[in-house]
């Protein structure tokens, strides 16, 4: 996107002029009485690449499937696009989804299959063709057409179940754990060809899945479940740096997580004590815990500096033995055990190989972090 592109544009959801796409209003399913949806609400955006994360059980598919229309929701409405949902079938829905399985008719070719999506269209053969034709192109099956699915990797299988989603031309496209089928190298390759894809098409996706490097990856936001409610949205950046609760924070990547009560509140800073370390904590902004409130503070691995020198502050650090290192390629990371008992983690890039890093197992350490660096958690 160019840099003169409002925010509007690209952040919709800052906007508060800004008409939501999708209105989940307070929606709640039960099953035998079993709340999988909790009062759930959530607005998206139109051309939004949006990933639903949670644990298993947390209601990613009931809600993907409530929006289709597979079910109906205990109460609450949907709305797309400014109409109301409650009456509309499936088939008069905008939307499409596409099935973790890809759900491919084994004896029809790639074509057939995709044209399939389109029996129920009043279109021309003609008009059918080209269509086929051209999300082939689009999701670079073209040449495959003729083939069966079974004669397809599962990476091409994925492209053809997505070409077939796409060929109804939905305002809305959901996909439940799309890549889930795919090993490791393809998946991260298919993710940004998923993301280039939905720019191109410019249609609204939302996405199910409970691998959190694949939302962060993707999502332009990202909505955190837990038993059927929502924790938190926002970006991917947001998510990471600022959880809002001890649920998203240990949710989303490593982090450690001290416990303490607030000694200091002030606009500018706030001062922690946490018997889990030698000195205060000091936090370079405020928060909404009183002084004397129970809080805890979270701190991502990356954010903390070893060295092995003592080191001379008053506040954000701690002494410690290295007791594992664990060696990831890129990084390594370093489990360091305070006088407390605490074990810290430490992510530290590996700039040298592993022979000539400075610090080593058994070794007396020095940690430290920057004030701006610690999250405080009230919840
Ligand atoms: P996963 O990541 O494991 O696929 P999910 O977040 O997609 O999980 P859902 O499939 O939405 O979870 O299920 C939410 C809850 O609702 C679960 O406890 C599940 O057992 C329950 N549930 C889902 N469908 C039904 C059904 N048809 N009948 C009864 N219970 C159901």
């Amino acid at each position: 996107m160019p840099p003169s592109t409002p925010l509007s544009r690209l952040e919709p959801w800052q906007d508060p002029k800004a008409r939501p796409y999708i209105q989940i209003d307070h929606v709640s399913k039960s099953y035998e009485g079993f709340p999988a949806l909790n009062n759930f609400s959530l607005s998206i955006y139109k051309k939004e690449f949006f990933c639903l994360l949670g644990g298993s059980g947390c209601g990613k598919t009931t809600l993907l499937r409530v929006l289709a229309g597979f079910e109906t929701p205990t109460s609450g409405h949907v709305w797309i696009d400014g109409i109301n949902m409650e009456d509309k079938a499936p088939y008069e829905r905008p939307v499409n989804m596409m099935f973790q399985s890809y759900a491919l008719f084994p004896h029809m070719s790639v074509e057939q299959n995709v044209a399939f999506g389109l029996k129920q269209e009043p279109v021309s053969k003609a008009e059918r063709k080209s269509r086929v034709e051209s999300v082939l192109e689009l999701v670079q099956m073209q040449s495959y057409a003729k083939r069966k699915p079974h004669q397809l990797s599962g990476g091409q299988r994925q492209r053809v179940a997505l070409a077939r989603s796409l060929v109804k031309q939905p305002k809305l496209l959901l996909l439940d754990e799309p890549l889930a089928a795919l090993d490791k190298t393809l998946r991260e390759r298919t993710q940004f060809e998923l993301v280039n894809i939905q720019e191109r098409v410019g249609i609204t996706f939302i996405m199910v899945t409970h691998d959190q490097e694949e939302a962060m990856t993707m999502a332009t936001r990202i909505g955190v479940m837990e038993a059927g409610r929502l924790r938190q949205v926002g970006t991917p950046n947001e998510i990471y740096e600022y959880p809002n609760s001890m649920m998203v924070a240990n949710f989303i990547g490593s982090i450690n997580i001290f416990e303490g009560f607030v000694t200091e509140d002030q606009a500018d800073h706030v001062l922690i004590r946490s018997s889990d370390l030698g000195c205060d904590l000091l936090i370079n902004h405020s928060s909404a815990a009183p002084v004397g409130a129970h809080v805890h503070v979270a701190i991502r691995p990356e954010k903390i500096a070893i060295s092995k020198t003592p080191l001379e502050q008053d506040y954000n650090w701690a002494k410690g033995k290295v007791r594992d290192i664990g060696y990831l390629g890129d990084v390594s990371i370093f489990h360091i055990v305070l006088k407390s008992g605490k074990i810290v983690l430490a992510t530290v890039p590996n700039l040298v190989r592993v022979a000539e890093r400075p610090v080593t197992w058994e070794d007396e350490v020095y940690l430290c972090w920057r004030p701006e660096n610690g999250i405080v958690l009230t919840s």
